[in-house]
Formats: structure tokens, C-alpha cells, sequence
């Protein structure tokens, strides 16, 4: 078998997905098993895999600050959501035989290792799937953030970001039916068209380490395999 292109990942994937297109449960069990088969792929290939997994299908602090709940408390129930998710998502790949390990930013030992770099590294090196929860550990920031932050610390090849959408699109591909999708772009140029791919924070933190963004659609069956062997699937910002 040829060597995939990417030998180290950080995939990061939206909360909100989770619950489905039609939103009716927080959880999608079926979107869950969908996720690890995708991952089983990868993981058989030799790649090894880490996740951060978004916590938006159950709380987001920003949007509950107008009924009350201060920014922080909010943006704390935010990570936990992240931590119920790491525990759906890693129950679902340990079902398809996958060896993970749950490391959150914020102390729960009973449920998850605390966020130690080295030892993060280490369950790499041993083919084990590392899921980062409770994002950054720190209020006002997103789990797009913890995403590049992770990556950069595990020294990914590229950060792998799932979404609805098969790539980064001159307008939103759901409202303009003429747009059209970069297969490549540059930070400067993603950032000076103003392409919302991550918030700005997360942004800074890729191009700043020269780490690889790929934006693709993680709900077509193969293609994370596809792009790990180094096709063209979505869309890849980097420096050039
Ligand atoms: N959050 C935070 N710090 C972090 C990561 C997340 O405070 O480092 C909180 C924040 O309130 C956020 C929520 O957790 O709204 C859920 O994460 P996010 O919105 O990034 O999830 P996604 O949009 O990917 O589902």
C-alpha cells in the first residue's frame, strides 16, 4: 500500500453536526457510527489520528449570554458539551475496534486523562486515537481554536476540517448556486476575500505555524481516505 500523504491529523468536527441534517436529536447515533467508520479507514492506513470535536449541538456560551448566564459560566458549559461529545465519539470508535484515549483541558479524572502533551504524543506513537475535550480549557475561545492549537502542539501534518460542504467556495455553495470551490488557496488570500473558515483566532494560529488547513465535506464515505492519500478533496489553505 503507498504511503499516505498525511502521517499525523488533527480532524476537527463541528458539535452541530452530530445532531443530523434535521437537528431533531442532540446525538445522531447513526452520524456517530458513520464519523468511526470514516476514522477506521484512516487509522488502518497508518495514519495517526487525533480529534477535537465541537460541543455546539449541546451549548455554546456566546448565544445564552442575553438570557443571563455570564460569558464564562456559559463558555464552561460550552467545554463540558465538547466533553460529552469526545464520550460519544470515542465510545462509537472503541465499538469499531479503534484504541482511544479522551485527554481534557479541564480536570475530570474519572472520565478523561488530563491534557498532558508528551503523554498525548506518546499515544499516537502507539496508534491509539487521542480526542482532546473541553477545548482549550479557557473561556472565549472555540474548539476551531483548540483544533489548530492541539495540532500545532502533536505537530500535525494538517489540521482536517469536516464539515457539510466539499470545500472552501467563492460564495456559500447552499445560497449561490454559482459558486465555485478553491481546490487551493493561501491564508492571506483566504483571509483578504474574507472566507470564513475558522474565527480569526484559530486562523492566526495555522498560518503563524505553518500548519495546513483542509476544509472538506466529512459526510461523502471515502473521502477522508481519499485525502489522506493525497487527492484533491476540498479545499488545502497553506502559505503558497
Ligand atoms: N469553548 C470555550 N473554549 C474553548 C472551546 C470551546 O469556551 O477552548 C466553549 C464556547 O462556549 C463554545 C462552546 O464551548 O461556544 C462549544 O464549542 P464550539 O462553539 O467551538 O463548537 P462547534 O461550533 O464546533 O460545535
Amino acid at each position: 500500500m503507498s504511503q499516505p500523504k498525511y502521517k499525523r491529523i488533527l480532524l476537527k468536527l463541528s458539535g452541530e453536526a452530530l445532531s443530523g441534517a434535521d437537528k431533531k436529536q442532540v446525538i445522531d447515533f447513526d452520524i456517530l457510527q458513520q464519523f468511526a467508520k470514516e476514522v477506521k479507514t484512516i487509522v488502518d492506513a497508518g495514519v495517526q489520528v487525533a480529534v477535537v470535536i465541537g460541543g455546539g449541538n449541546i451549548f455554546r456560551g456566546a448565544s445564552v449570554e442575553k438570557s443571563g448566564i455570564d460569558r464564562v459560566q456559559g463558555d464552561h458549559m460550552g467545554m463540558l458539551a465538547t466533553v460529552i461529545n469526545s464520550m460519544a465519539i470515542q465510545s462509537s470508535l472503541e465499538k469499531f475496534g479503534m484504541v482511544t484515549r479522551l485527554l481534557s483541558a479541564i480536570k475530570m479524572e474519572q472520565v478523561a486523562e488530563p491534557m498532558i502533551r508528551r503523554r498525548a504524543v506518546r499515544h499516537l506513537e502507539k496508534g491509539r486515537i487521542v480526542i482532546f475535550g473541553a477545548g482549550t480549557g479557557n473561556p472565549y475561545f472555540t474548539t476551531d481554536s483548540a483544533g489548530a492549537l492541539r495540532a500545532i502542539e502533536i505537530n500535525a501534518d494538517a489540521v482536517l476540517k469536516g464539515t457539510r460542504v466539499d470545500g472552501i467556495y467563492t460564495a456559500d455553495p447552499e445560497k449561490d448556486p454559482n459558486a465555485t470551490r478553491y481546490e487551493k488557496i493561501s491564508y492571506d488570500e483566504a483571509l483578504s476575500k474574507n472566507l470564513k473558515i475558522m474565527d480569526l483566532t484559530a486562523f492566526a494560529l495555522c498560518k503563524e505555524n505553518n500548519l495546513p488547513i483542509i476544509v472538506f465535506d466529512m459526510n461523502k464515505p471515502g473521502n477522508l481516505l481519499r485525502l489522506i492519500n493525497g487527492e484533491s478533496v476540498g479545499t488545502l489553505v497553506t502559505n503558497e
